[in-house]
């Protein structure tokens, strides 16, 4: 064993908290695990599951309902010899980041998260730990997004510009989440909104939890001019002759070609996902003693090397190691 103090976590396939037995954000069933957030490659029928009241109500939406422990933000809970904490992680609806604490170190794992504002998520919150796990997917320089107000701005007139030719604007945007997201913006802006049915599901569980989304309904096949249509990616009007101008909301639209990539007419850089920059913001905010980086690529470790702190790649397949 590589220390003298008992190991925070191990890597089974997955991350999990060495003490309380607990995996956080396995795609496949466990006894005991930690949703991070809904989104359907963090999710699991587990036998049971330990994560925020909001995101539980997604989950059962999602899987059905199963036991589980409701983890609101920032009110710690004594779990399995561990002090477990969740705090805000900006991606979407309920997302969480985990503290975990031993009584000698504490352990953060960021999940999917972003730094600013968000219309229909609580804003990230970045405690401090010795040892940093951080999602970093997105961790190469190419992946640096405008500011959000810009791509705001940029939507709006777009959609705007598409009502006045008395055209209909169809947002393709992920259906938790984003969609919520671009929905809010857009009625807060003064712009009514339908949705489709897979995105409409889920604005229902959002509006339960208490999000307001604004002047939003259910397409039902017909739209009325002045309205914006949110559709599931690659979805669209199949009812032709209705002009629609085709939007993609993604972070990926920082790469010029993604607009042909999802065959759409523009692209928007609205992400729910922290940008370069904003990783390592993160990493500096935390500033842990080591950083485990997962998903990302080996040059985003070195980088965050570079700015001084012990770091390593986490999650090869084979890996299955102790810390
Ligand atoms: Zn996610």
């Amino acid at each position: 064993m590589p220390h003298h103090l008992p190991p925070l976590f191990h890597w089974e396939g997955g991350l999990k908290l060495t003490k309380a037995d607990l995996a956080v954000d396995f795609r496949r069933r466990q006894p005991r695990a930690f949703i991070s957030h809904a989104h359907s490659d963090h999710l699991a029928r587990h036998a049971y599951a330990l994560a925020t009241p909001e995101t539980i109500a997604l989950y059962h939406f999602r899987l059905g309902t199963r036991p589980a422990l409701p983890v609101p933000y920032r009110q710690p809970l004594e779990w399995g010899g561990l002090r477990l904490t969740t705090f805000p992680a900006g991606h979407c609806l309920g997302s969480a980041m985990l503290k975990a604490e031993d009584g000698q170190r504490s352990l953060l794992y960021t999940g999917d998260f972003k730094l600013d504002e968000s219309a229909t998520a609580e804003r990230a919150e970045l405690p401090t730990a010795d040892v940093l796990v951080i999602e970093s997917t997105y961790g190469t320089p190419a992946y640096r997004l405008p500011p959000r107000e810009a791509a705001i701005e940029q939507l709006l007139t777009l959609v705007r510009q598409t009502l006045a030719e008395g055209a209909v604007p169809v947002i393709q945007a992920y259906v938790l989440g984003k969609s919520q997201e671009v929905t809010k913006i857009l009625t807060a802006a003064g712009i009514p909104v339908m949705q489709h049915p897979k995105v409409f599901e889920v604005s229902r569980v959002y509006q339960r939890c208490g999000v307001d989304l604004g002047r939003c309904e259910l397409f039902r096949g017909e739209i009325e001019a002045g309205w914006a249509l949110i559709v599931p990616p690659g979805a669209g009007l199949s009812d032709e002759p209705a002009r629609q101008v085709r939007i993609a909301v993604t972070g990926w639209a920082v790469d010029p070609r993604t607009k042909y990539r999802f065959g759409v007419d523009h692209a928007i850089p609205l992400s729910d996902h922290a940008d370069y920059d904003q990783l390592l913001r993160a990493v500096e905010i935390v500033h842990p003693q080591v950083v485990y980086c997962t998903h990302g690529p080996e040059s985003f470790v070195e980088r965050v090397r570079d700015l001084g702190f012990e770091a390593h790649p986490l999650g090869r397949p084979s890996q299955r190691r102790l810390f």
